[in-house]
């Protein structure tokens, strides 16, 4: 039996603010300063809380605050009024937690019958559960719910004001990645918009649902009847799959159609395990559904272009009408990048529909009922038809409508590269899986041998033990989160210091191996043997690639295939993973990337006339003539790779090669304002390890080397303070919303050079895809378009290629025409660079570039 928690000895906090009040907050417990003070949300929260209410034209006397628990609890842990925490499946009160909520029940029923209060704001988990019974916050903000405390209340969960300043610390955010960081950066608009939606259902008592009809049984004749008439009307739609995972790939569950956030209709495909129509029928609807997608309408989806439409595409051969497939996940994406445009966000930020996502969902074996899951289909068709028409209002308003229009209309292209997906040589693959895995074998079998102990290599805090305990080496800390680390960066490090530790050395390597292998070598293939992926879009609309749609892992729930930006740019292997990525049969690779893109724009939107005339020269080369005045060489000194020079800051002797590559990259740090630490990581990234304070002296030459560029960044820092807008010279708008601090600044000095050559490269892609239809694109990675063309046709694709590439465009007040570079190659491992000029004049361009298909190879 558990002892017995003492009583509490803290002062009472009793509720404040008036009977007349239309909102009651209510919090947790007290804190220290409300102890102190007697009234709750007086100390930080209480601050942010404030504000907040002041920023959505609430003040806090006109409102009523109370916790759940009225006394402070020891270390602020609302914890103590659990003997079964919050977090736990079957939370549980201690007595004197109930006796908390009992006060608590009381003075809400006296509320009930003597206020004026129409909603209640569940501020945090555990208010949340004490009022409603339901408990995850993440899913349950945003929902309006009956309150089970005292019947007949509505009440609003949103997050709780220390949960939002905790995000919000500075230093608690650099420590933060991925989905965290994410969430990090959405929670102060995302509670600000709460309380707007509070004031608004503060007019009234009511808990008004919205009212949504599904159709999910009728006949044949009816679904087609209904899509017939969308046709003929050309009814703008939502439109929504559910599949089911198979290994022959997703088969279509059901799919969905909604004209009005008030009704759907949705169609089973399958239906108890097996086909849900006979054959006749089933082609029947697929071809409705072909008249429909054909038609003017627009198609509405969420995230159509990266999982629907390929699989309607590849299954079905169902295509939409060229510029009537829209899409709300980036026509919200457009205007707030930074917020999260997963359907369940979108949904609890513009309609009043309550968290469904859990119900009828498919845990992957565990199945709920196709009428559940039919139901949910339909749900979401409502909701993405309601949310579209107030994210198009959003664009109109914010003038983001125009970029959105364009990337929707080239993701067309990006759409054919996944449903084409690039051939794999699976002779390759087999020896790259037996190459890796031996090397894995080999380093961990080194490290056994050198320790004479098994560790697992694969464990942070077994790799701690060996290398800081048995070792005894230096302890690494992580710069951001101040523990204990043995990561990559650490490891190198280490290797630094230690350069006679061999274990080191076999460590880093059993990594490496195991990544690669597990990531690329082994990566699952489609039926066919083909590697696909989806393109989706980062926040300055660069794209991204991501996991097949239509293989599913099984073990790891999630899209199999591949995240092609993470194979390593410049090592041996990543290039042996890229070899594995061959054309079709007969066809050889043409790739095309625009050089030096990201500086120039940045060179021509700082108007350094100097750098511009070294661009446009045919005999200089920028990233050399910048490399000479950063390392203080003479000017007229020429570029010899191989030449050797020793420089000011290291005293040691390097290749010009090496120092040609130092200075390309702290020209890309400097152009976008990396600190020290993050351009010493790239650098170690490329096998370069300078000392600290080399770094920094290096940093602050090439700043003052280029005072155009300071002048650039001064003034988007005052573009961002007075308008908080940036636009770029492709006229596609960013805001950028909350503090403005370093990551902002650096996001903003990003945002408009890689916007540009992103969209260039979308746009060049389209074209390709649009006008020469023998040249078929197969990648997209980082600046890189990859196509693949019969050899014949190497010199009109070159010459069409770099006609859809040379986009010209307006930046500062100067015409730039980005050149591009080609390759060619028999895979995308092996491609070689040559000029335009090279290829164009050659007489015999298949004995000159691609001489392995004379061989017949
Ligand atoms: N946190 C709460 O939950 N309530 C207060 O009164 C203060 C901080």
């Amino acid at each position: 039996m558990p002892k017995p928690k003492p009583r509490l000895t803290t002062n009472i906090v009793p509720p404040i603010g008036p009977y007349s009040a239309k909102i009651c907050f209510i919090g947790e417990a007290p804190g220290e300063e409300e102890n102190w003070q007697g009234e709750p949300f007086v100390g930080n929260a209480g601050q942010r809380l404030n504000w907040s209410l002041s920023t959505v034209g609430l003040m806090r006397p006109e409102v009523l605050i109370a916790n759940v628990f009225s006394q402070q609890p020891p270390k602020n842990d609302v914890n103590h009024f659990f003997d079964n925490p919050i977090s736990r499946k079957y939370p549980k009160l201690t007595p004197e937690g109930e006796e908390h909520v009992e006060v608590l029940r009381v003075f809400l029923r006296r509320l009930k019958e003597k206020s004026n209060v129409n909603i209640i704001v569940a501020l945090g988990a555990p208010a949340m559960w004490v009022l409603t019974g339901h408990k995850k916050i993440e899913n349950w903000r945003g929902s309006l719910l009956p309150c089970t405390l005292v019947e007949g209340f509505k009440v609003y969960p949103t997050y709780h004001p220390s949960y939002v300043n905790r995000l919000l610390n500075e230093r608690q955010e650099k420590k933060l990645s991925g989905e965290k960081k994410k969430r990090a950066i959405n929670v102060l608009p995302v509670f600000i918009r709460d309380l707007e939606r509070v004031k608004e259902q503060s007019h009234f008592p009511e808990l008004l649902r919205p009212q949504r009809e599904f159709e999910i049984d009728l006949t044949c004749k009816e679904y087609i009847e209904r899509l017939d008439y969308m046709t003929e009307h050309e009814q703008d739609s939502a439109v929504d799959i559910e599949t089911l995972p198979s290994p022959e790939g997703p088969l279509l569950w059901c799919i969905g159609f909604s004209t009005s956030p008030s009704k759907a209709f949705v169609i089973p495909f399958i239906k108890g395990r097996s086909f849900a129509w006979p054959i006749e029928q089933e082609a029947k609807i697929l071809q409705a559904i072909s008249r429909f997608f054909l038609c003017k309408a627009l198609k509405i989806f969420h995230n159509g272009a990266q999982y629907d439409l390929p699989v309607l595409g590849r299954y079905y051969g169902l295509r939409c009408a060229d510029g009537t497939y829209s899409d709300v996940r980036w026509l919200h994406h457009a205007s707030y990048p930074y917020i999260r445009s997963r359907l369940a966000m979108l949904v609890s930020i513009y309609t009043w529909e309550p968290y469904y996502k859990d119900a009828g969902k498919v845990h992957y074996g565990k199945r709920t009922s196709d009428v559940q899951e039919f139901i949910y289909n339909g749900r979401d068709d409502c909701c993405t038809r309601e949310i579209f028409d107030v994210v198009l209002q959003d664009a109109r308003e914010l003038e983001t409508l125009e970029g959105y229009e364009r990337t929707i209309r080239c993701s067309v292209s990006h759409l054919s590269m996944t449903l084409r997906g690039v051939k794999i040589d699976q002779t390759k693959k087999a020896y790259l899986t037996r190459r890796f895995g031996d090397q894995v074998a080999y380093h961990e079998n080194a490290v056994r041998e050198e320790t004479g102990t098994e560790y697992n290599l694969n464990s942070s805090d077994q790799k701690r033990r060996l290398l800081y305990g048995e070792l005894g080496l230096e302890i690494q800390y992580k710069r951001s989160t101040g523990k204990v680390t043995v990561d990559k960066e650490a490891l190198q490090k280490l290797k630094k210091k230690y350069p006679d530790n061999p274990i080191l050395n076999h460590l880093l390597e059993y990594q490496k191996f195991k990544k690669l292998l597990s990531t690329y070598a082994e990566m699952e293939l489609d039926t066919d043997g083909r590697m696909r992926t989806t393109y989706n879009y980062v926040s300055t609309w660069r794209t991204s690639s991501s996991g097949s749609p239509f293989v599913f892992n099984l073990k790891k729930k999630d899209q199999a295939g591949g995240n092609l930006q993470n194979i390593p740019q410049r090592t041996e292997e990543g290039r042996k993973v890229r070899e594995l990525f061959i054309p079709d049969t007969g066809k050889i690779m043409l790739a095309s990337d625009l050089a030096q893109a990201e500086d120039r724009e940045v060179v021509w939107d700082s108007g350094n006339l100097e750098r511009i005339y070294q661009y446009l020269s045919a005999d200089l080369d920028p990233h050399w003539e910048f490399t000479k005045v950063i390392f203080s060489m003479p000017s007229n000194m020429k570029y010899l790779p191989k030449v050797k020079y020793k420089d000011i800051y290291t005293k040691e002797e390097h290749e010009l090669k090496w120092y040609r590559d130092v200075g390309k990259t702290i020209r890309h740090a400097v152009n976008y304002d990396m600190g020290p630490y993050q351009f010493q990581a790239e650098l170690a990234g490329r096998g370069i390890h300078l000392p600290f304070g080399i770094i920094c002296r290096i940093l602050e030459t090439a700043k003052a080397s280029d005072p155009f560029l300071s002048e650039w960044k001064r003034n988007i820092r005052e573009e961002l303070k007075s308008t908080r807008t940036l636009i770029t010279p492709l006229g596609r708008r960013r805001q950028f919303f909350g503090r403005l601090n370093d990551a902002t600044y650096r996001a903003a000095y990003a945002f408009k050079p890689q916007s540009t050559v992103g969209e260039l490269l979308q746009l060049a892609i389209q074209d390709i895809w649009d006008k020469h239809d023998y040249i078929q694109p197969l990648l997209n990675v980082h600046d890189e378009v990859v196509t693949q063309i019969f050899p014949e046709d190497l010199q009109r694709a070159t010459a069409a290629i770099k006609n859809c590439m040379e986009i010209p465009h307006i930046v500062g007040d100067r015409e730039l025409i980005i050149p591009c570079d080609f390759k060619i190659g028999p895979s995308w491992g092996e491609l070689k660079e040559y000029s335009y000029e090279e290829i164009m004049n050659s007489k015999d361009p298949i004995g000159d570039f691609a001489p392995w298909m004379k061989k017949g190879k």
